[in-house]
C-alpha cells in the first residue's frame, strides 16, 4: 500500500464554474445559487492560505456518456437544448442559462476526478469545489438548483472499479437530497445518510421511515432534524447515527454531499449551526476513513448561499479533514439554543436508530 499522508487533500475547481447564472433577482431562491458565492468563497480560502495546503487540480469536463450512468437521455438532452437556447425552465427552481450545460459538465467531471485521485492513492481526501449543486436531481428531473447529480454520477463511476464495492454518501446539506436518495433507493451497495431540516408541520420527503426498498432496505438513513437545530444536535447525530452507520456498513469510500446552507447566516436554510459543525463533519469523516481503513473521502459542494459564510465553513471542514485543530473563526458566535429543540432532536435521533438498526443487525447475521 502506498503511504499517503493522512492530511493530504486535493482541491478541485475550475474558473468556468462561474459561467452559469439564473436570471432572477433577490429574494427568488434561484438568485442565491450564483457565481458570487463561488468566487467569494474561493477568494477567502486563497487569502487565508488554506488552498496552499491542498493539491490544486482543475476539473475536467465530463462526457454525456458519464451523465447517462445515472440520468435519462431525455434529461441530458433537455439541459443541453435549453442551454443552447440560453433560457427556459427545466424543473422546479431549475432554469437554464447559456453557460449551464458546460458548467454542469465540469461539475460532474470534478466529482469524478475527485474519486479518481483518491483511488490513485496520491491523496486521501478530495474536495470538489464546483457548481451547480446536484443532490436534488433525480434520474429524470432537474430540480432545486440541481441539474446533474454530481455525487451520484461519481459514485456510479467509482463503483466500476473493482476495489470499490461499497460506498457511503454522507449528505449534510440543509435539504434532503431526494435525488441521491431516489437513485440509490434499491441499491444495497450504496448507503445514503442525510442530515436535513425537516418540516414536521407539513411533512415531505426525507422522513426517517424512508429506509430503502427491496435489497436496499436499511441503506437509506434520514436524520430529519427540526428547524433551527443547533450545533449540539448535529454533534449528537454524528456520534449516535453517522459513525455507527458507517461502522455497520464498512464502505471502502465515503462520498460527501457537502452543503453549507444549514449555517445560521444562510439566506435559504433555517438551521442554526456555524463552522464548528463543519469541522466536526471533517474530523468525523477523517477518523472514520482511518478506522475503517477506507480508501478516503470525496467531498462535493452542494448548497451554501451566504457568500461570507461559505468560505469559513469550507475552511473548517478542510481543517477537520486534515486532522488540524478546530479553528476559531469569526462566524462562531454564541447563540442561545432552545432546550425544546434539543429534546425534540434527541427523540428524533432515537426514532431513527429504532428504525434503521434492526436492518444492520440482519445484515451482520446474513
Ligand atoms: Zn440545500
Amino acid at each position: 500500500m502506498i503511504d499517503v499522508p493522512e492530511n493530504k487533500i486535493a482541491f478541485i475547481s475550475h474558473p468556468k464554474a462561474s459561467m452559469h447564472q439564473m436570471p432572477f433577482p433577490k429574494p427568488h431562491l434561484e438568485s442565491f445559487e450564483n457565481p458570487l458565492r463561488y468566487q467569494m468563497a474561493e477568494r477567502y480560502l486563497e487569502k487565508k492560505g488554506i488552498l496552499n495546503q491542498t493539491v490544486r487540480l482543475r476539473a475536467p469536463r465530463a462526457n454525456t456518456k458519464d451523465i447517462l450512468l445515472v440520468h435519462s437521455p431525455y434529461l441530458v438532452d433537455s439541459v443541453e437544448i435549453l442551454s443552447n437556447i440560453g433560457t427556459g425552465q427545466l424543473g422546479e427552481s431549475a432554469y437554464a442559462s447559456p453557460g449551464l450545460f458546460q458548467t454542469a459538465l465540469l461539475a460532474v467531471g470534478g466529482a469524478m476526478k475527485g474519486t479518481d485521485v483518491v483511488l490513485s492513492g496520491n491523496v486521501k481526501h478530495a474536495f470538489v469545489f464546483m457548481r451547480p449543486p446536484g443532490h436534488h436531481a433525480t434520474t429524470s428531473d432537474p430540480a432545486g438548483l440541481c441539474y446533474f447529480n454530481n455525487v451520484a454520477i461519481a459514485t456510479k463511476h467509482v463503483m466500476q472499479n473493482e476495489r470499490v464495492h461499497r460506498v457511503s454518501i454522507v449528505d449534510f446539506d440543509d435539504h434532503h437530497g431526494n435525488g441521491t436518495s431516489e437513485i440509490f433507493y434499491t441499491n444495497p451497495n450504496v448507503q445514503y445518510i442525510s442530515f436535513h431540516e425537516y418540516d414536521y408541520e407539513n411533512f415531505g420527503l426525507g422522513h426517517y421511515t424512508e429506509v430503502g426498498y427491496g435489497e436496499g432496505k436499511g441503506t437509506n438513513i434520514n436524520i430529519p432534524l427540526v428547524e433551527t437545530s443547533p450545533d449540539t444536535s448535529y454533534k449528537t447525530a454524528i456520534k449516535r447515527v453517522l459513525e455507527p452507520a458507517l461502522n455497520a456498513f464498512k464502505p471502502q469510500l465515503i462520498m460527501v454531499s457537502a452543503g453549507y446552507d444549514a449555517h445560521y447566516a444562510d439566506p435559504v436554510g433555517n438551521m442554526d449551526v456555524d463552522s464548528r459543525t463543519y469541522w466536526e463533519f471533517g474530523d468525523s469523516i477523517r477518523r472514520m476513513v482511518q478506522s475503517l481503513n477506507a480508501l478516503g473521502s470525496v467531498w462535493v459542494l452542494e448548497g451554501g448561499y451566504n457568500p461570507f459564510a461559505l468560505g469559513p465553513s469550507i475552511e473548517a471542514s478542510l481543517d477537520g479533514l486534515a486532522g488540524r485543530q478546530r479553528p476559531a473563526l469569526e462566524d462562531q458566535v454564541e447563540r442561545e439554543s432552545n432546550p425544546l429543540i434539543l429534546e425534540s432532536n434527541d427523540e428524533i435521533i432515537d426514532k431513527v436508530l429504532e428504525t434503521v438498526t434492526p436492518y444492520w443487525a440482519k445484515k451482520k447475521t446474513s
